[in-house]
């Protein structure tokens, strides 16, 4: 089975397929712009993402326009001798958030080879 439709919230184009991974029958949301996925044991919960691929494809949400996003502070450091240091980013929630800064990260350390470690993610605003 392979659906495709475009999201509304992104105008991206998003497919839902059917796969057997391990012998298990897997089913995936599928950005079609830019081959980002995720695996989801049912068929329902995999059309349920098919509408918002902001919440898993990471260059959708980072080109959708979203008034509803809030300003996250972010620590990190190394090992615990180094200094703590703080970057900003801005997403919907919390967890989005802590997602988000974990793809920083990554970015960092492939970019620089230094090792990072999310050490806490605040809501900027109310701390
Ligand atoms: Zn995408």
């Amino acid at each position: 089975m392979n659906t495709t439709t475009r999201a509304r919230e992104t105008g991206t184009l998003v497919s839902v397929y059917d796969t057997i991974n391990d012998g298990e029958e897997v089913w995936v949301t599928y950005c079609e712009e830019h081959g980002q996925s995720v695996d989801h044991q049912t068929k329902s919960l995999a059309i349920r993402h098919r509408s918002n691929p902001t919440g898993w494809c990471s260059e959708c949400y980072a080109s959708a326009p979203n008034p509803e996003r809030r300003e996250f502070s972010v620590s990190v450091g190394t090992l615990q001798f180094v200094p703590v240091a703080h970057f900003t980013l801005s997403a919907p929630n919390k967890t989005h958030a802590r997602k988000l800064a974990l793809q920083v990260l990554e970015r960092i350390k492939a970019d620089n080879g230094v090792s990072l470690r999310l050490l806490s993610v605040k809501e900027a605003d109310g701390e």
